[in-house]
């Protein structure tokens, strides 16, 4: 018995391209309208010609972002359930036409009828049932928050629908309207989508399909119209985004690049997880960011697992993606195509052994076999690099702890599946690894309610849930923030001449690791009042001491493991300490800064340190209920080192508003402490000693707000990057922080009311302390 060939008609999609005589121009303010220059667009599977798309360039992307922003105001004034409606409309229209998105998908794009039908046409109907019910809820679950304004979103050529439902459905529902580039690979099925989206009443601009090649998504990212940026595709290509927003103000989610791990205990039951490595790595052909394509096996198991899956390869069939009955179809692009096999070459040349099966694959069109490398080094070229395409390296491991190792000895952090029978063995290997997404026992599942997202470099920012949807919302109060008043800069009062008893020096140092430390160059700087007299001196730290500082924080990772009862206890305990020396601390501040509300500043700093204290064992995650039997668990996770740099005004409660969520979540703090007034953090070095601040979680190095930023930004040791100052400072932490993608969080300049809470205590900044962890696990036999 073998298959014979089941093919679906692909009559409906070849009369729709008829329709447009197989040539498109852009899908701007409701309308197609003629691009100037054009491209062809072509099957994957024959290499034949599908359709002529237009290139976008920077005038067609000007008529775009204009006709999203005439449409913006209307959109988002139509309210939460007004949008609903057509969220809810563009749902079934999906639905109405799932067969023909599902043919079209798969001539453009080379991936499995089985595929497209099962998987990427339903999941994108889900995302616009489930954000139809964000734009109904709006009103009452994110009342502090309002649209963005115009968002920009680039897609890639994996899942083009998909892609795109991911990004529209929560900008439209949050009241953004959108200008969207998709992949010059597979530019069709946005095509149709934006047609169909306005013959089922979306109004004219709210969504705009400009199509082009790379160089039309750098004139999208460089538009000044743009207020946000969703991108989705290659690390590389995320850190020039990254640059070219930079100070901009322009929000950003970067959903880049994987090298996932594939962790098979001995314990597992091995013909599941060789039909999850089938689902992880030859899924799309292998052309998947979170494909699991890093395989870490047991030792006692890996011979006869390698055994079953290589049996199992021997099944797989390769053919035309419209044949119901293939598990693989093409891959995108002949380009493509000689990457792979040029990566798997050298991966050859470094040592390993390669095994396909001995499967026909078609006689023409970009197809390429499954492939197993073993005997793969953990630093070579295959272990390293994303191949994108559908090839597994695999490698052994001895112990639970070295398979984390192994796992997490990449630089990206997209996801994971781990394979035991032991629930307990599984759920205590899942928050050990550096990962946006953990399956257990299962691999690729996705859905609308539960985030998607990366760790390090492949990015930030979550798709999906309630932590996707905040991507697409501003603070309310954070958006009427001025730019900052300029202070007057003191300059040294006249001394006049004084025989008193002069008082005993005290020389503020640093505070690293835990201990006072003096500055490495043996510098110090003088602190003035705003008449000029002389309040203090201060260590003028450098390069070296935030290296050092970021190495103590590094060696506290304790403090992330601490039990949130525990962190709430060290709030509550420099509360305490803090109200103990508070006329004190109003003194320094009313010296320093002259201002007369000294005395408030230290009480609303103490009942700051109070509410983080209290936040510290609520501000859980949730239990996601995604339609399959089982849950996925959204775990908030500290980021790990952050570095910070506190503003000028409100000189201690600017400092404890920063700090204490940060730790209050299990982060780790390396903070520059206002440059002009920082005595009031050189004084709180004694609450922190009086508190049982463990040495390492907070570290304070005072001086040069722009060097030291600097050192803190290129530092690939920091995981992420608040900054507080000024607007030029918050463009370098955003350009300097791309080699290993911070997350970010700056205020461009712009003056936070420390005073008020709805600015600056609580949600509005735990939600920046911490990045979602999603962990499915299906459960039933
Ligand atoms: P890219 O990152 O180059 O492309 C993703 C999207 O960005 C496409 O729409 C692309 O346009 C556009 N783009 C390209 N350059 C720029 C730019 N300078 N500014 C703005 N937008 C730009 O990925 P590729 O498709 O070229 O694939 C290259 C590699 O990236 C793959 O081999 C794979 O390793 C990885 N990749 C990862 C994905 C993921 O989801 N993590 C998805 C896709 C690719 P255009 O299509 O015209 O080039």
């Amino acid at each position: 018995m073998d298959y014979g060939p089941a093919p679906e008609s692909d009559a409906e999609v070849r009369a729709w391209l008829a329709t447009h005589k197989s040539s498109f121009g852009h899908f701007i303010g409701g309308k197609f309208v003629p691009g100037a220059k054009h491209f062809d667009s072509t099957e994957p599977a024959t290499g034949k010609f599908l359709a002529r798309v237009a290139e976008g360039s920077n005038k067609d992307i000007d008529a775009a972002v204009s006709a999203a922003r005439r449409a913006q105001g209307p959109w988002e004034k139509l309210g939460g359930h007004g949008r609903a409606r057509h969220l809810y409309a563009l749902a079934r229209m999906l639905q109405r036409h799932a067969r023909l998105f599902a043919v079209l998908e798969s001539l453009d794009n080379g991936k499995p009828i089985r595929e497209t039908r099962d998987l990427d046409v339903p999941l994108a109907v889900r995302h616009f049932y489930h954000h139809a019910g964000w734009a109904q809820l709006q009103d009452s679950e994110l009342a502090a928050y309002k649209a963005i304004g115009v968002v920009g979103q680039i897609i890639p050529w994996n899942f083009p629908l998909l892609m795109l439902a991911w990004k529209v459905a929560p900008a439209l529902a949050a009241g953004n309207t959108v200008v969207l580039k998709p992949a010059e690979f597979t530019p069709l099925t946005a095509l149709l989508f934006a047609e169909l989206a306005h013959k089922a009443g979306l109004p004219p601009g709210v969504l705009n399909v400009v199509t082009g090649e790379g160089a039309t998504g750098a004139a999208l990212v460089e538009h000044a119209g743009v207020d946000k940026i969703a991108f989705t595709g290659s690390t590389e290509v995320g850190r020039l985004i990254r640059k070219a927003t930079a100070g901009t103000g322009k929000s950003l989610t970067l959903e880049l690049g994987g090298k996932s791990p594939f962790i098979v205990f001995d314990d597992a039951d091995l013909d599941g997880a060789v039909e999850g490595v089938v689902d992880a790595i030859w899924f799309n052909q292998g052309q998947v960011c979170c494909a699991g394509s890093r395989l870490l096996v047991q030792e006692g198991v890996a011979t006869e697992f390698i055994k079953r899956l290589k049996r199992r390869m021997g099944k797989l069939r390769v053919g035309h993606p419209l044949d119901k009955s293939i598990d693989m179809g093409a891959i995108i692009d002949p380009i493509q195509l000689k990457r792979i096999g040029m990566l798997v070459d050298k991966g050859v040349a470094e040592g390993a052994e390669k095994f396909q099966p001995e499967i026909t694959l078609p006689a023409t069109g970009c197809f390429f076999p499954p492939t197993l490398l073993t005997n793969v080094e953990t630093s070579s070229t295959v272990a390293t690099e994303e191949i994108f395409g559908p090839v597994l390296v695999s490698m052994t491991f001895r112990t639970p702890d070295e398979a984390v190792m192994l796992a997490n000895n990449s630089r990206y952090g997209l996801s994971a599946s781990v394979w035991s029978e032991t629930i307990g063995l599984a759920l205590d290997i899942a928050p050990k690894l550096q990962c946006g997404v953990v399956w257990v026992n299962a691999t690729n599942l996705f859905d609308a309610a539960v985030g998607f997202g990366g760790y390090r470099e492949s990015g930030f920012g979550r798709e999906g849930g309630r932590e996707g949807i905040y991507e697409y919302l501003k603070l309310k109060a954070w958006a009427a923030r001025k730019p900052k008043a300029v202070q007057r800069i003191a300059i040294e009062a006249e001394v006049k001449p004084n025989f008193d008893e002069p008082s005993v020096d005290r020389t503020a140092k640093l505070f690293i690791g835990g201990k006072q430390a003096r500055p490495d160059g043996n510098y110090s700087r003088t602190i003035l009042s705003p008449s000029g007299k002389i309040v203090g001196e201060v260590g003028e730290g450098n390069r070296k001491d935030i290296r050092n500082a970021v190495a103590a924080a590094r060696a506290a990772e304790g403090w992330s493991k601490a039990t949130a009862h525990n962190r709430a206890q060290i709030l509550y305990y420099m509360a305490e300490n803090l109200s103990a020396r508070a006329d004190e601390f109003a003194s320094r501040i009313k010296a320093m800064t002259g201002v007369s509300k000294a005395k408030s500043e230290v009480k609303a700093s103490i009942l700051r340190l109070f509410s983080y204290g209290a936040w510290a064992d609520k501000y859980d995650g949730a239990v996601h209920s995604p339609p399959l039997r089982g849950v996925a668990l959204a775990m908030n996770e500290p980021l790990g080192v952050v570095g910070m740099i506190c503003p000028d005004e409100a000189p201690l409660l600017g400092f404890i508003s920063l700090v204490a969520p940060l730790i209050a979540m299990g982060n780790r703090a390396v903070v520059v402490p206002s440059e002009r007034h920082p005595l009031a953090a050189t004084d709180f070095y004694q609450v922190l000693e009086t508190s049982d601040v463990p040495a390492g979680v907070i570290n304070i190095v005072t001086g040069g707000r722009d060097t030291l930023l600097k050192t803190l930004a290129e530092h690939d040791d920091v995981d992420g990057l608040w900054v507080f100052g000024s607007k030029e400072n918050s463009a370098s932490a955003e350009k300097l922080s791309t080699g290993n993608l911070k997350r970010t969080l700056v205020d461009h300049g712009l003056a936070t009311d420390w005073f008020d809470s709805a600015s600056s205590e609580g949600p509005v900044l735990l939600r920046h302390a911490v990045q979602v962890k999603n962990i499915w696990i299906p459960y039933g036999e």
